[in-house]
């Protein structure tokens, strides 16, 4: 086989997830809660299945839940979206995010991505032909320079790709930088796709700045978003995007011939379940508070823990510990120490070697705990 997609591997999260279970090591390596998901929300999807709602869907998603995230929209942002013509239900944010990247991405088209980058952006522009220009984001602050932006586009750039708060740095972007994006894309047919999975995961009282917020932004963005972080219900696969009338068409184009649509019961049950409570409130609360325990854990430990502005993760420094790569090292960690983290270098196309390891925390007290014990011992 000519394979399409020749120097990609077996996801990083899959390769020390499966190191982890190997070793029997605490697994904060792949993103993803290790506490229940709410009974109420279980016990609404069962409610939906045993009434019924057991066949497709309609193609963009079930209307109750697309109202209920226009609903959570107009809460949050103070903005009006439109449920039927700009709003999908996808599989997860990760289909939205592939979908997207379908309906724009033409053989020869440049895609800006800002490294480190989730793992998937790369491989989905490349499978459509697309050239990926990356801009390199450097610790400890990861700030974007908007000059190296402007530079950047060619008059072959088709899309920006940019993830805020970002895996893995763990940065969430001011109002200045969005208003720096907007001024560099009008005027011109650049479109946005804004990866905005951990929206409701920011700390320190910060606001989280939507694409949806800046007029300029939002007439050419496709927002992503993903219920598994909402819900803490990653295994659940049910995301959506957000993209004006004209871009969704297309879009639903798309989608329509990769899943024609998504759970039914689910999306019933998570449009009652948002109806019912407004838990996204609580979430920033929820984290800083594992964010906090973890980092004052670690004090006095041999690592050096990187400030996390949003997301469940966090940023490790083993400087002064080895000189092992990043890659090595969360090895030696998972066997020798039983913690498994992920290499940030895996997040770059070029070898970037920082000596910074990303660490889940979207994890129960106890298990927080252990880990905080076993870094200790390091
Ligand atoms: N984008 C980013 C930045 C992510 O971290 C994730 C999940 N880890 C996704 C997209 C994909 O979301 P989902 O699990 O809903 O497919
Ligand atoms: N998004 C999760 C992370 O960053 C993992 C998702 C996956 O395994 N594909 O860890």
């Amino acid at each position: 086989l000519d394979s399409k997609l020749p120097t990609t591997a077996v996801s990083v999260f899959s390769q020390m997830s499966a190191l982890a279970e190997q070793h029997q090591a605490l697994n904060l390596s792949q993103g993803f809660p290790n506490y229940p998901a709410s009974t109420e929300l279980i016990a609404l999807v069962n409610r939906y299945m045993e009434k019924g709602f057991n066949q497709y869907a309609p193609m963009p998603g079930c209307m109750p839940l697309r109202e209920q995230i226009a609903h959570k929209v107009s809460d949050v942002y103070g903005l009006a979206v439109d449920p039927e013509t700009e709003i999908t239900i996808t599989a997860g944010g990760t289909q939205a995010l592939f979908t997207t990247i379908a309906t724009l991405v033409r053989p020869g088209d440049e895609v800006i991505i800002f490294e480190p980058a989730y793992d998937s952006y790369r491989p989905s522009v490349e499978l459509f032909g697309g050239k990926v220009v990356p801009i390199r984001l450097l610790a400890p602050d990861f700030s974007i320079d908007w000059q190296q932006v402007r530079a950047a586009i060619s008059d072959k750039t088709k899309l920006i790709m940019l993830n805020n708060p970002s895996n893995p740095a763990a940065k969430v972007l001011s109002p200045d930088d969005l208003k720096e994006l907007e001024e560099i894309l009008r005027d011109s047919s650049i479109f946005l796709l804004s990866d905005e999975v951990y929206e409701h995961i920011v700390f320190d009282g910060r606001q989280h700045q939507s694409a949806l917020s800046y007029p300029a932004l939002r007439e050419r963005s496709f927002v992503i978003a993903s219920f598994g972080k909402l819900l803490h219900t990653t295994g659940w696969k049910l995301g959506y995007a957000i993209a004006p009338p004209e871009l969704s068409r297309e879009f639903r184009k798309v989608h329509q011939f990769n899943v024609f649509s998504v759970n039914t019961p689910m999306q019933m049950a998570i449009a009652t379940y948002l109806k019912e409570e407004r838990r996204y409130r609580d979430l920033p609360a929820f984290f800083q508070e594992k964010r906090d325990f973890l980092t004052e854990g670690l004090r006095g430990s041999r690592f050096a823990v990187q400030p996390s502005e949003g997301t469940y993760f966090l940023l490790l420094s083993y400087q002064g510990i080895s000189d092992l790569s990043e890659m090595e090292f969360a090895h030696h960690l998972t066997i020798n120490h039983g913690v498994a983290t992920v290499p940030i270098a895996a997040f770059y196309s070029e070898p970037c070697e920082q000596k910074l390891l990303r660490l889940c925390f979207a994890k129960d007290t106890d298990s927080l705990a252990k880990a905080i014990d076993l870094l200790q011992k390091v």
